[in-house]
């Protein structure tokens, strides 16, 4: 009998694509999820797919699924700022309690398991580019602190289980990631910026747009999860793209792309917005012998493509 996977978030965008890889691969798959900030349509198609299985629960709730399970991929919990800042207390009891039930559960089942952390855990970084062994600097009290914190202690707790009890456990700080499935209206830059151009709006360019970031494609992503769950390193590996633009030349590049004539318009920064961020892989290269392969060019082609695609209705949908 094939292995069986559990992905909590599946009906997000990484977790939808993580579903995607898993079947492919042959596992059997349980997708869990609460639908808070994912969309159910991302993982319809696999409905009819006899080695998937969809559970709606909400994972700050104990958890229980029958029978075996050899992995378990942590990835619930709101992603971009405009949904943590919408639903902080969510945010965090799905970093701590969510995160405990899953350890919890990998325990009695002795799976494997990978938690997904975040680039945020190292704030708004004091050096550059970002590696392993940077503890961060994050503001524990302010609006961002409910999700650098909840994946701060994630990684704490994590570690606790793997010291204490001897478990299997992986973690993947993200930075970054993009591609079809993101919602349109989730703030995130790249949506922001697509979704403006589709409707013939301005782009808002947040601060002086001197910020910058690295974007890395999700097919990427995947692959470097995918390799570091079945790896046998324990330590925290950054994956992400180190190919670093400001957010003055994203939006030059968005313009180019979508072949409007937008004008950039300037807004306030958020509060403890990172000034810089681009991942250190050296780890993620010599551990699982990854890099990424999609330049921003093709994976950003891609994108534009999916979400101009979307229905008008999508479109104009503002709030989740
Ligand atoms: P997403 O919002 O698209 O997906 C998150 C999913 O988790 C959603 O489907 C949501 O409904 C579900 N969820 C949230 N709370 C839940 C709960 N209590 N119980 C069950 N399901 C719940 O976000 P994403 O971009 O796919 O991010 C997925 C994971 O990857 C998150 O843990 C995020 O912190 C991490 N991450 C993503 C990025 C990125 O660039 N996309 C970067 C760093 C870290
Ligand atoms: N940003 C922007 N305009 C927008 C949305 C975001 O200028 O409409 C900026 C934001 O302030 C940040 C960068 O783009 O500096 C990336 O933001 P995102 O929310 O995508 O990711 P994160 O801040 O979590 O890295």
């Amino acid at each position: 009998m094939g292995k069986t996977v559990l992905i909590t978030g599946a009906a997000g965008f990484l977790g939808s694509h993580l579903c995607d890889r898993f079947i492919k691969e042959g596992y059997r798959v349980l997708g869990m999820d609460n639908l808070i900030t994912g969309d159910i349509r991302n993982i319809e198609h696999l409905f009819k797919n006899e080695n998937f299985e969809f559970y709606n629960h909400d994972v700050t709730k104990f958890i229980h699924v029958p029978g075996k399970l050899d992995y378990i991929l942590h990835f619930a919990s709101p992603a971009s700022p405009i949904d943590y800042l919408k639903i902080p207390i969510q945010t965090l009891k799905v970093g701590s309690l969510g995160t405990h039930h899953c350890l919890g559960l990998a325990k009695e089942k002795g799976a494997r398991i990978l938690i997904a952390s975040t680039s945020e855990i190292y704030g708004d970084p004091l050096v550059h580019p970002q590696s392993e062994d940077y503890y961060g600097n994050v503001n524990t009290i302010g609006p961002r602190g409910v999700y650098d914190e909840a994946k701060r202690f994630q990684e704490s707790l994590t570690m606790a289980y793997h010291r204490f009890h001897g478990m299997e456990t992986r973690i993947v700080r993200i930075f970054n990631t993009y591609g079809p499935r993101m919602r349109l209206n989730d703030g995130r830059v790249i949506p922001a910026f697509i979704g403006q151009s589709l409707r013939g709006e301005n782009l808002t360019v947040f601060g002086d747009g001197t910020q910058t970031r690295s974007f890395c494609y999700v097919d990427d992503q995947i692959e470097g999860i995918y390799r570091l769950l079945l790896s046998d390193y324990s330590q925290p590996v950054n994956i992400g793209n180190p190919d670093e633009l400001t957010i003055n030349d994203f939006a030059e590049e968005i313009i180019k792309l979508t072949g409007t004539d937008q004008k950039i318009v300037y807004k306030k920064l958020p509060k403890d917005d990172p000034m810089q961020r681009q991942p250190d892989i050296t780890r993620a290269k010599e551990i699982l012998g990854w890099e990424p392969k999609v330049s921003r060019e093709e994976g950003m082609r891609i994108t534009y493509n999916y979400f101009k695609n979307l229905s008008k209705e999508d479109l104009l949908k503002k709030e989740h």
